[in-house]
């Protein structure tokens, strides 16, 4: 029997765009609104996200996206702010040097402060997340020799570069690679002469057609190497 999985990517697949990224929004989304209207009041996760001193940058900003979470953000967000003041109220209560001071002098105390302040945890949107790309991706490699799914595949948009080299990364048959290699090298070809085509009609001394689907292919060649926007964290620290 196929996995609820195959079909949502099935489904996926006729969107514009990599499906696992369309996914995988929509599972932070779903992430996030449970967050707020059912686990808000749960001391567990409340200890949780004190623990990884709340979410990463883009799902901390998600959830003040999600209708009517406020208050919900409101009573998460003062747990890691009142865990940080008393960070800080620990620290200037110290009237005489540690022993760590004392050996390293007063930088290291500064670092060893920031450090306390850190994330002793990952942000658990991006965890759940993890755990879920890696069962699309499971399901895609499983999938990649069957015929209606390689149909899919081929009239989709692909797999952004991202979750190409995650894929890439499971699938050990090389006929099945060989396979997702073809397809996927056809759909990148095509969107690189819509980015041709796109560049001969924006010069005004351009004559021919108008400019049509073309329009928009340097947005979805963003998409493809760098992952749907929000899908995959910055690189900066
Ligand atoms: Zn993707
Ligand atoms: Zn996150």
């Amino acid at each position: 029997m196929k996995s609820m999985n195959y079909y949502d990517l099935l489904e996926a697949f006729k969107l514009t765009g990599c499906p696992l990224c369309r996914l995988l929004n929509k599972d932070a989304d779903h992430f996030l609104d449970t967050l707020l209207y059912e686990f808000v009041a749960d001391p567990m996760i409340q200890a949780e996200f004190r623990k990884s001193r709340g979410l990463c940058n883009v799902h901390a900003w998600g959830l003040t996206q999600q209708r009517g979470g406020n208050v919900g953000v409101a009573i998460l967000a003062q747990a890691v702010l009142d865990d940080a003041i008393a960070v800080l109220n620990s620290a200037s209560g110290r009237k005489t040097a540690s022993p760590l001071t004392r050996l390293f002098g007063q930088q290291s105390e500064g670092s060893l402060l920031a450090e306390r302040l850190e994330a002793g945890e990952r942000c658990m949107c991006c965890v759940a997340l993890d755990a879920h790309e890696a069962r699309y991706v499971e399901t895609l490699a499983a999938a990649s020799e069957e015929e209606r799914f390689k149909e899919a595949y081929a009239a989709s948009s692909g797999l952004c570069l991202p979750h190409f080299r995650r894929l890439l990364k499971v699938v050990d048959q090389a006929e099945a690679r060989q396979n997702l290699i073809d397809i996927q090298t056809a759909i990148w070809q095509a969107l690189s002469a819509e980015l041709e085509l796109f560049r001969y009609k924006v010069d005004p001394r351009w004559t021919g057609d108008p400019m049509g689907a073309e329009a928009n292919s340097w947005l979805r060649t963003t998409e493809v190497i760098a992952g749907a926007s929000s899908v995959f964290p910055s690189q900066r620290e």
